[in-house]
């Protein structure tokens, strides 16, 4: 395809040999789990795993949805496995993380979405590792508020729901998933988190590259942040195959910067933007700016 041989030279990915990457990925097949990632094929693999960090995908590896920009399958899932939960606290233990994100495929064939699961996921790894900070990287659960509560009563530090896009090209970037659902989902796990006596940073990401003007991109950081949402992601969108979304543009790591600052001066806490930046991408190193 055209478009990967005209990728600028600030997209190509380093390949670090370094052993930890083998070890993490060993790990990570012993234990059945399967990572974003891998199945996201996401640029950074051999950055995050040879530094020992991943980003777990809960509720099998195959998605009801089927959006644009994923190079997750989409598929009839199977049944969720109980012991998941288990296999995740595990990893952690074996990993020594201080810092997990978990994410999982949108279940549209459950009722609650796989909120249940995640909770458990959630318990699973804090017994293992009290202290850990955990992150969640949650679907929509189709606005479903007692789905949210099941995953908030279980204590997430950093509730993540990306955007994705901006408002006018959601419909032909995400499949079911809406703009003004998405937003009230991060607006309710804040204030269900507060309900509960607990403490939430919300967290979200747009993709960058797919034909979004500036306006709309700045209007949709006021969206977030009229939401409650205080953390901020901005990566360029890569296609994953010729079935996917074409790359509209391919954005100057000096206009991410630039992004970031302007998000910053609107009020957001901790901007990462940049090209390869990912949701999940260096998600450890700001913790310390949520006061958690
Ligand atoms: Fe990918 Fe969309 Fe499924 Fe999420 S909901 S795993 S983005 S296809
Ligand atoms: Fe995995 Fe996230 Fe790192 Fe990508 S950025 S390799 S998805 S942890």
């Amino acid at each position: 395809a055209l478009h990967t041989d005209k990728k600028p030279d600030w997209i190509r990915v380093k390949l670090p040999r370094d052993p930890v990457f083998w070890s993490t990925k060993a790990l990570i097949s012993d234990l059945k789990l399967h990572t974003v990632c891998e199945e996201a094929q996401c640029p950074n693999r051999w950055e995050c795993w040879s530094q020992g960090t991943a980003t777990f995908m809960i509720a099998g590896d195959r998605c009801t949805r089927a959006c644009g920009f994923c190079a997750v399958k989409t598929a009839k899932p199977f049944a969720l496995e109980a012991d998941e939960p288990q296999r995740v606290a595990q990893a952690v233990k074996r990993m020594k993380l201080n810092h997990i994100v978990i994410t999982a495929v949108a279940r549209d064939d459950v009722a609650d979405g796989g909120a249940e699961h995640f909770a458990r996921t959630i318990e699973a790894v804090r017994e293992v590792q009290p202290t850990i900070t955990i992150e969640i990287l949650v679907p929509d659960f189709n606005e479903k508020d007692d789905a949210l509560r099941t995953v908030m009563l279980a204590k997430p530090h950093i509730f993540n729901h990306n955007l994705e896009t901006v408002e006018r090209l959601t419909p032909l970037v995400r499949s079911r998933a809406k703009y003004h659902r998405s937003l009230h989902v991060l607006k309710r796990a804040k204030e269900m988190a507060e309900e509960l006596g607990n403490k939430v940073a919300t967290k979200s990401g747009l993709m960058l590259g797919l034909g979004e003007t500036e306006p709309e991109l700045f209007q949709a950081m006021d969206d977030l942040l009229d939401h409650g949402v205080t953390v901020l992601t901005l990566g360029q969108y890569l296609r994953p195959s010729p079935q996917h979304l074409p790359v509209v543009s391919y954005v100057h790591p000096d206009t991410f910067e630039n992004y970031k600052q302007i998000a910053l001066n609107k009020g957001f806490r901790h901007v990462a933007s940049a090209p390869l930046v990912r949701s999940s991408y260096h998600a450890a190193d700001f913790k310390p700016e949520l006061d958690l």
